[in-house]
C-alpha cells in the first residue's frame, strides 16, 4: 500500500490521567504503532499527568508493562520501545487543587502543537479546564480531547459544554467517540458518497429498513456503579449508537470537512421522532449457571437500569419517511459483534414466481469482528433443474482485501488522537450535537424514571428479550442473527 499519509507537526501531548486504565489499555498503545508506523514527528512528546508521584523513568517502567501487556510481547521491538518510551515524560499533579501545574507550565514548549487529553473521571473535566487556562499552560492554538462520557442529560452536557466554552474555542475542543475512529465506520462514508452506485438507492423508496446492533458478551464487570447510574441508553444510545446512525442518514455533506460533516450529522439527530412506548424494550440479564445476574454484578437488587435496549425510530425528513432504523445493544449477549445492516426492498416484481422465494439486498457494515462490507445479491444457483436463486455475498474484508497491510489500519483511538495532532474535528462530536443527542434521549429517560418502568429479564447468552424480536415480527422483519 503506497502511503499517503498526511504529516503531523511537532507536539506536546499531555494525557491527564496518564496512569488509568484507558490511558495504559488504548491510548499509549495506540500511540506507540503510529510512532512505529513512522507517522510520530522527531520532536514530539508524550507527558503523563496523574495523582501519583512518580519520576520519569518509573513512569516509561509501567507504560512498558503496558505495551507489554496489551500489544503482546511478540510484537513489539525492545529498540523501538526503548526509542518511544524516551518520548514519555511524568508530571504530578493534582486536577482539585494546585500542585503539580507550575512543572507542567515549565515542562511546555512554544512553537509546537499542545494538546491536552482529558483520561480522567467526567467530574474533572471542568476543573481541568479552568486550571490549564488559570496557570497558562494552554494557549489559544491549544487542543483539548474529552472523553465520553459527555454529561449524563441535556443540563449537564449543556453545562460542561459551557465551562468548556468560557476558556476554549469549539475549534480546540476534540469530544472522543471512539466509534467515529473506526475504519469501518469511516469507509461507510468513503462507500456512500465516493460511489454512484449506492446513493440513488439510499432512501426509503428503496430501503424497507435498517438496523443497527452493538452486541457485547460481557457483563458490567468492574464498572458496575458507574454502569448502573448510566445504562445502555445513556452509556451507548446517545452517543455510539447515535452517532452510527447518524452517519447513515445523513445527507451527502458538500465537502468532507468537519463543519459540513457535523452540520449534517445535527440535522438527523433533530429529525429524529420521540419514540413511542411500546417501540422500546429495556431489558436486565439474568443469571445463568456461574453466571451473575445484572442485580448480583452491581449489588443491588432493585436496580431498575437496562443492560439491553432495543429501539424503532424514525427519522423525520423527506430522505427517510416511512423507513424505520431498529437499534440495539446489550451485554452479556450471544456474541460481541457490532454491524449496521441496510437492508433494501424486494424487487417489484418477480418474473421467477412465488417458488423462487423472496430475496433481498442487505449490504451489511461489520464493526466487529472482523472489520468489513459485505452486500448480499441474489443470483441463479449454478447448475441445471431450472432456475432457482440464491443469496451470496460480494465481500469484502479489509483483511482479505489489504493482505498483510490490514494489520497497519489504526484503531480508533490512534487514529482520532493523530487527527487532534493534524487539528482535524471531523470525526469529533461538537457541542450542539451532542447536546441534541441528550436533548431527545432526556424525555425518554425521564419517562422511565417517572414511571418506575423496569426492563424485562433475558438469559445470559441469548440476543436479548423475546420483546425484542417481538418489536419487528409484528411487522414481518427479523433482527439478523447475533453470531461470531
Ligand atoms: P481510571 O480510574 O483507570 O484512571 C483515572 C486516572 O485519573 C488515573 O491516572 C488517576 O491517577 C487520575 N486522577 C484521578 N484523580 C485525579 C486528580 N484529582 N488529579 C489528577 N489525576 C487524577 O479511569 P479510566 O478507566 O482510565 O477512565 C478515564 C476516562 O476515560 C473517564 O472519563 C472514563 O469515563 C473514560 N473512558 C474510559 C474507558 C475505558 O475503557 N477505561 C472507555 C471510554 C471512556
Amino acid at each position: 500500500m503506497v502511503s499517503r499519509v498526511i504529516p503531523v507537526d511537532p507536539f506536546d501531548l499531555v494525557i491527564f490521567g496518564g496512569t488509568g486504565d484507558l490511558a495504559r489499555r488504548k491510548i499509549l498503545p495506540g500511540l506507540y504503532r503510529r510512532f512505529v508506523a513512522g507517522q510520530m514527528p522527531e520532536d514530539a512528546r508524550i507527558i503523563g499527568a496523574a495523582r501519583s508521584d512518580l519520576a520519569d523513568e518509573s513512569y516509561r517502567a509501567d507504560i512498558r508493562e503496558a505495551l507489554v501487556e496489551f500489544i503482546g510481547k511478540g510484537k513489539l521491538s525492545e529498540e523501538q520501545m526503548a526509542a518511544f518510551l524516551s518520548r514519555l515524560h511524568y508530571v504530578a499533579i493534582d486536577a482539585t487543587g494546585e500542585s503539580g501545574w507550575k512543572a507542567l507550565a515549565a515542562l511546555m514548549r512554544e512553537n509546537v502543537v499542545r494538546a491536552f487529553y482529558f483520561s480522567v473521571a467526567p467530574g474533572l473535566f471542568g476543573e481541568l479546564a479552568e486550571r490549564l487556562h488559570a496557570h497558562g499552560v494552554a494557549n489559544s492554538e491549544s487542543r483539548i480531547v474529552i472523553e465520553k462520557p459527555f454529561g449524563r442529560d441535556l443540563e449537564s452536557a449543556r453545562e460542561l459544554n459551557r465551562t468548556l466554552a468560557a476558556h476554549f474555542d469549539e475549534t480546540q475542543i476534540y469530544r472522543i467517540d471512539h466509534y467515529l475512529g473506526k475504519e469501518t465506520v469511516q469507509n461507510l462514508m468513503a462507500v456512500r458518497f465516493g460511489n454512484v452506485l449506492f446513493e440513488p438507492l439510499w432512501n426509503s423508496q428503496y430501503v424497507d429498513h435498517i438496523q443497527i446492533t452493538v452486541a457485547e458478551t460481557v457483563g458490567v464487570g468492574g464498572r458496575g456503579g458507574y454502569y448502573d447510574r448510566s445504562g445502555a441508553m445513556r452509556d451507548m444510545v446517545q452517543n455510539h449508537l447515535m452517532q452510527l446512525l447518524c452517519l447513515i442518514a445523513m445527507e451527502p455533506p458538500a465537502r468532507f470537512e468537519p463543519d459540513e460533516v457535523r452540520d449534517e450529522k445535527l440535522k438527523v439527530i433533530r429529525a429524529l421522532e420521540p419514540v413511542e412506548r411500546d417501540d422500546i424494550v429495556r431489558g436486565q440479564y439474568a443469571a445463568k449457571g456461574k453466571i451473575a445476574s445484572y442485580h448480583a454484578d452491581v449489588d443491588d437488587d432493585d436496580s431498575i437500569t437496562e443492560s439491553f435496549i432495543a429501539m424503532k425510530l424514525h427519522v423525520s425528513n423527506w430522505r427517510w419517511a416511512g423507513t424505520p432504523f431498529y437499534v440495539r445493544t446489550g451485554k452479556r449477549l450471544r456474541a460481541r459483534q457490532s454491524e449496521i445492516a441496510v437492508v433494501f426492498k424486494d424487487a417489484p416484481h418477480s418474473i421467477f414466481g412465488a417458488a423462487a422465494g423472496r430475496h433481498r439486498n442487505i449490504l451489511t457494515i461489520r464493526l466487529q469482528p472482523n472489520e468489513g462490507m459485505t452486500l448480499g445479491v441474489t443470483i441463479k444457483e449454478p447448475g441445471p433443474g431450472g432456475m432457482r436463486l440464491v443469496d451470496v455475498p460480494l465481500d469484502m474484508s479489509f483483511a482479505d482485501a489489504l493482505g498483510p497491510d490490514a494489520d497497519e489500519i489504526p484503531e480508533a483511538y490512534e487514529r482520532l488522537v493523530m487527527d487532534v495532532m493534524r487539528g482535524n474535528q471531523t470525526l469529533f462530536m461538537r457541542g450542539d450535537e451532542v447536546e441534541a443527542a441528550w436533548a431527545w434521549t432526556d424525555p425518554i429517560i425521564e419517562g422511565w424514571e417517572r414511571r418506575e418502568d423496569a426492563p424485562v429479564p433475558y438469559e445470559p447468552g441469548s440476543s436479548g428479550p423475546e420483546e425484542s424480536a417481538m418489536l419487528l415480527h409484528r411487522e414481518n422483519r427479523r433482527w439478523r442473527e447475533i453470531r461470531e
